[in-house]
């Protein structure tokens, strides 16, 4: 069994992580890890994807198919799979993931800070506007980290895409956006990767030129999907999937007995 860390960064789209990302191109260069260029499921929007990362369910399958489905998720998660086999679970992220795995409707004065074992997410330091610092986010994982030690934690930013919202795929704001979070997470991956976590680094959707998503362009469903640690194979061209996502790590967690769908050749034999 493997410690796993999941990122989503929200809205991050997969060229401009390429080209903006410098500390996660040296991390694969230095074949500490492994980037692919993945397709996000439709529509390209944040609540139905998130439901998709975590769950493997398509917002088609799931019900899930736009931001304002506020309900909780009727599917099995990566955090309810994590929490039944007795492994602990913990999330900085959004409230809409309070909300889908939960409690919903998300009270901030209740959930802001959640501790409670009979829930999905345990652990829980959650935040409510789209303009929450994206290193404040990664610190709060941290305490989290620290001070739970979760089996699987979900790390989850936003400010890539209210700053898309604001000022467009081809902006300099979103660019320096995406550069500071490559810089965010040098001062936390070398050292979770050298206590031994297993990484996955994603976006639920890209960013086009209207300051928005939602439909079928590139620019829109086109994300990065990297991952790091001594687990996976670092096989390059693989094609994987949004949907695969939950059933991978499950395989990281040592979950069995799911019915999630299973990304060959990417984990190490
Ligand atoms: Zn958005």
């Amino acid at each position: 069994m493997n410690k796993l860390i999941l990122i989503v960064i929200d809205g991050l789209n997969y060229q401009v992580a390429r080209d903006c990302m410098g500390f996660l191109a040296a991390l694969e260069a230095a074949k500490q890890g492994c980037f692919y260029k993945m397709q996000c499921e439709l529509p390209s929007l944040s609540r139905p994807l998130y439901e998709c990362i975590l769950t493997g369910r398509t917002p088609l399958e799931s019900g899930i198919l736009d931001n304002a489905t506020i309900r909780l998720s009727t599917e099995q998660s990566i955090f309810h799979l994590a929490q039944k086999t007795g492994l602990k679970t913990a999330a900085a992220a959004y409230h809409w993931i309070s909300e889908l795995y939960n409690t919903c409707p998300y009270d901030a004065i209740k959930h802001r800070f959640t501790h409670d074992e009979s829930l999905a997410i345990q652990a829980g330091i959650f935040y409510h506007q789209d303009q929450y610092p994206d290193h404040h986010t990664l610190l709060d994982a941290e305490h989290l980290r620290q001070k739970h030690d979760p089996d699987f934690l979900l790390i989850h930013t936003m400010n890539i895409d209210d700053i898309g919202h604001k000022f467009a795929l081809d902006s300099q704001q979103y660019r320096n956006s995406a550069r500071r979070m490559d810089g965010y997470l040098s001062h936390f991956l070398p050292q979770w990767l050298e206590q031994g976590y297993q990484v996955m680094i994603t976006a639920d959707h890209g960013m086009n030129n209207d300051r928005s998503h939602g439909g079928t362009l590139a620019d829109e469903i086109e994300v990065p999907f990297m991952v790091l640690g001594q687990g996976f194979s670092l096989q390059k061209d693989l094609q994987i999937k949004q949907t695969d996502i939950c059933g991978l790590a499950c395989q990281i967690l040592g979950i069995e007995g799911h019915d999630k769908a299973i990304a060959p050749y990417i984990l190490r034999p």
